[in-house]
């Protein structure tokens, strides 16, 4: 049998991802059925879900993989156009064992990728470079696989809308962004008490509003004005996927996934006191402080959202959470980031609180800090420089935490270098109680760049 030669760029860390016609084509999509159907059927497995977003590019991407699975004898259920999250939900109760999902998450409309499970677990990091492997070698199984197609929908809004506790009704503003979750959205705020101004909710793979990434703040621009005019409690903004979420309180200011994630964690804490509480190594020292104030553990873990997944999954934690704004809850909840589910849980939380979602955030301990910077740096020399700071303030006798890449408490504040998984860059955060402060840790972290040949660029800040 031939092998098939994927783009080296395509195959990361956590999933696939390229550019349609470019760096991704359909025999890609066909070959990653084949391998994957591989490493399936060798556990044992042989029944898989299937799902994809509004992109223009994933029916065809989706044929071709369906086609690849069922080519290897893997049967195949087809759940169609949907969030990231409703495939994860269908790979958890269809009886299946694996699921895959046609997806470009957050990114233009060019591009396109695939997430993974394999049994109720994510498939990344060896798995995809095994995919790279079998595909090569053309070492596939052969077979014919059944394909169904299944409607899984209204058991997934469902599903959401059976962890909805509600109190007070509430008036909320939604930003689908074109993405994914537009259908489903739609479903779900039809059956919720209160008030519910959508935006966005045609699935549209142009993305003609905005780019569907609710991390970038000129994206929360429209569900701003629209929280403004309607006078919404809040609002509530999905990735292009909806396995991101991005909130914005009823003055308008964003809640950062580190926010709210403290928001979340308090219903947790106070029902099951000592909960182990995880955000990845971007979060603020405000939550692992709350956390610990509240009466949680806290615990700090690198960065990923397949890496933090299978952490929660071996500590048993609760709830998890990323600055990127995934959201774990395994509390009534299988464990998986969805961002859905996580809006029908702060909504609970907002509907029942005597304190507004707004005055909450209002309460959080003031800091400033930049936002995720991202500085250039070769592939071939990103993991070498955190090497280099790391042995330098460990000589100097920093305090470093190396969970993942170097967070060095300083000054009162943290600043943290890693090594991004998927991109030629170092990521950096710094975060301190006031301005001089910041200034002091990022006049460190621009010297330990410098000492290692990178440069610093510009840094914006925000508080
Ligand atoms: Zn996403």
């Amino acid at each position: 049998m031939t092998g098939h030669r994927f783009d080296p760029t395509i195959l990361r860390e956590y999933d696939i991802r390229g550019i349609v016609g470019e760096t991704l084509h359909e025999a890609d999509a066909n070959a990653l059925g084949r391998a994957y159907a591989k490493i399936l059927t060798g556990t044992g497995g042989k029944s898989v879900a299937v799902g994809r977003d509004g992109r223009l590019s994933s029916p065809a991407l989706e044929a071709a993989l369906v086609a690849g699975l069922s080519e290897s004898g893997v049967d195949v259920i087809r759940i169609g156009l949907g969030p990231t999250p409703m495939l994860y939900f269908a790979g958890h109760t269809l009886g299946v064992d694996g699921a895959l999902m046609v997806t470009g998450s957050h990114n233009p409309g060019s591009h396109n990728g695939f997430k993974m499970m394999l049994g109720k677990k994510s498939l990344y990091g060896e798995n995809i470079k095994r995919i790279g492997t079998i595909a090569a070698a053309g070492d596939f199984v052969s077979g014919k696989g059944r394909v169904t197609e299944r409607a899984v929908k209204d058991a997934y809004v469902a599903r959401l809308l059976q962890d909805f506790r509600g109190g007070k009704e509430l008036n909320v503003a939604w930003d689908a962004g074109n993405g994914a979750t537009g259908e489903v959205l739609q479903a779900l705020t039809a059956k919720l008490p209160g008030k519910h101004v959508l935006l966005n909710e045609v699935i549209d793979g142009r993305f003609p509003a905005h780019h569907p990434d609710p991390t970038e703040p000129e994206n929360l621009l429209q569900i701003q004005d629209t929280i403004k005019r309607f006078s919404c409690d809040f609002g509530i903004a999905f990735d292009g996927d909806g396995d991101r979420i991005g909130v914005v309180d009823g003055d308008g200011n964003i809640l950062w996934g580190d926010q709210l994630l403290v928001v979340l964690a308090r219903e947790i804490v106070a029902a099951k006191p000592g909960a182990q509480i995880i955000a990845d190594v971007k979060a603020s020292q405000v939550l692992f402080d709350e956390i610990a104030k509240m009466g949680g553990k806290p615990l700090m873990w690198r960065t990923g959202h397949s890496l933090i997944k299978t952490k929660m999954a071996e500590t048993g934690a609760p709830l998890a959470g990323e600055m990127s704004g995934h959201i774990f809850y395994a509390d009534r909840y299988y464990g998986y980031d969805d961002a859905l589910y996580a809006a029908i849980r702060l909504l609970s939380i907002a509907s029942r609180a005597s304190e507004s979602i707004t005055a909450m955030r209002r309460r959080l301990p003031a800091v400033v800090n930049t936002p995720e910077l991202r500085i250039p740096c070769a592939d071939t020399r990103k993991f070498a420089v955190i090497d280099e700071v790391k042995t330098r303030l460990s000589r100097a006798g920093a305090e470093v935490s190396d969970i993942d890449g170097v967070r060095v408490s300083a000054n009162g504040g943290w600043w943290l270098l890693r090594a991004s998984n998927t991109q030629a860059v170092l990521v950096a955060r710094a975060e301190a109680a006031d301005r001089a402060g910041l200034n002091g840790l990022i006049a460190q972290l621009t010297a330990q760049l410098q000492e290692s040949g990178v440069a610093m660029p510009p840094v914006p800040t925000h508080s």
